[in-house]
């Protein structure tokens, strides 16, 4: 939406809106917010609301604290689930530096960046994601657990599936705030579900799966439930995956199409897999921010393991989804919805760009399920495995002078001394699997 600001004024006295969130997502992916009353917001469209930055984690140092928050019009939005009385709205927010410079921190700026390069080279770039979750009971003092009573599978429907209630009212909330929402389902563990909303540019995608996460977390509280983005809350089920499906336009028309290409695919698509494919184990570490994400990539579980690509099989990296025409993508199928969907989309259009401009070639696509052949026939064909924990994830991030260019020295530096920091902690924990495993035996 082209809103002015005398558009937004006029809106928030007409709505009643008596509160506004000036929003924006920390380098981790955690959506933040300053609210202020609407006697405040023409100062806040005329960019002057600032903030301590220092105490953002991965932001600025206490010594420079000061950052400002500059609206971005288009993302005027009311919550529906917020008093209609003295409603509640919100604004995303680009984040400044005081001499009015964009803030190298903010990972809103480091996508718009790739989408300039994209813009450059005469494309848009467009990203529908596949957003999975778990509702989970809270306890009595209303802290999540990893307990459901629910029993359903994939495509399931009630009785068996109890989140179905719960479900229908975040789809109608997804499309009170905008959202055209395609299709939801419950997926394949117990008390797992998915809901898929349309593609859109990769800006709006990104600022939409932040919205969508605030969503449907808070529907689910009214349901009494806990809605979890957690990559693997359970051992023994499929985790929970953001598959992301991407394509490039130019003047309004899908180029990953050619009718005559291999496949009905054209070489600009080939090139954009073959530099996400060169580029994907530093991805990951962005893709895959967390220690439990990589519990979910492994063997068995619907999630990627191995780095290769395919148009038919299920179980590779990236996939070719059915569809041509308009609707020709890319699907890839490591991301998990803990990812800053701000820098997967930036590290991600920046690898693919990177593969049409030197047109790197991908491999051979596997076409059989790569679970079932023996590791000489996986090397013989070449294919390598994704990083296997978060510190191999991050070794790899530091190895890739690309992908840390692409994020910026600041986001790059500080991201993977917090991502280190993590690992360390989580190596001297001593897990419950330990305590099973040896307490009696040794
Ligand atoms: N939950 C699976 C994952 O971890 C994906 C299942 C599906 O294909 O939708 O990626
Ligand atoms: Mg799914
Ligand atoms: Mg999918």
């Amino acid at each position: 939406k082209n809103y002015t600001k005398e558009d937004i004024m006029n809106l928030v006295e007409e709505e009643d809106v008596e509160f506004i969130r000036l929003q924006f997502t920390d380098m981790f992916g955690c959506l933040k917010n300053m609210a202020i009353t609407s006697s405040q917001l023409l100062k806040a469209l005329d960019n002057k609301c600032m903030f301590d930055g220092s105490a953002i984690e991965g932001f600025v140092k206490i010594e420079e604290s000061d950052l400002f928050l500059y609206p971005d019009l288009s993302t005027l939005e009311i919550f529906p689930w917020r008093p209609q009385q003295g409603k509640v709205a919100r604004l995303i927010c680009d984040v400044y530096r005081p001499g009015g410079e964009p803030f190298e921190g903010d990972s809103r700026y480091i996508l718009r960046r790739a989408l300039k390069e994209a813009e450059e080279m005469g494309y848009t770039f467009k990203v529908g994601p596949e957003c999975e979750f778990f509702l989970f009971h809270m306890d009595e003092n209303a802290m999540p657990t990893t307990i459901s009573h629910e029993q359903a599978g994939y495509f399931d429907l009630g009785p068996v599936d109890l989140g179905e209630n719960a479900r229908r009212d975040m789809v109608l909330t997804l499309e009170d705030m905008g959202f055209v929402v395609e299709s939801s389902h419950h997926e394949a563990a117990p008390a797992q579900h998915e809901i898929d909303f349309e593609y859109d540019e990769a800006l709006a995608t990104a600022d939409n799966i932040m919205t969508f996460k605030l969503t449907v977390k808070t529907i689910a509280k009214r349901h009494g439930l806990h809605a979890t983005f957690m990559p693997k809350p359970k051992a023994g089920v499929n985790g929970s995956g953001m598959h992301i499906n991407m394509s490039l336009s130019r003047d309004g028309r899908n180029i990953f199409q050619d009718p005559e290409g291999k496949d009905g695919l054209s070489r600009e698509a080939y090139y954009f897999i073959g530099g996400i494919m060169k580029h994907i184990k530093a991805i990951t570490a962005i893709t895959n921010p967390l220690v439990n994400s990589y519990k979910r990539l492994v063997p068995g579980y619907e999630a990627p393991v191995y780095i290769a690509w395919s148009t038919t099989n299920r179980s590779p990296l990236i996939r070719i989804p059915a569809s041509r025409g308009d609707e020709t993508r890319i699907e890839l199928r490591s991301p998990d919805p803990a990812a800053n969907p701000y820098l997967a989309l930036a590290v991600c259009l920046r690898a693919g760009l990177e593969g049409i401009r030197e047109k790197i070639e991908p491999p051979e696509s596997v076409n059989c399920n790569i679970f079932f052949m023996s590791d000489e026939e996986k090397s013989l064909a070449g294919i390598e495995r994704l990083p296997g924990t978060l510190f191999e994830a991050i070794e790899e991030l530091e190895k890739d002078e690309f992908i840390r260019n692409s994020l910026g020295n600041h986001v790059a530096n500080k991201y993977i001394e917090a991502k280190k920091e993590e690992w360390n902690k989580y190596c001297a924990q001593i897990t419950d699997w330990e305590i099973d495993e040896y307490l009696y035996r040794y």
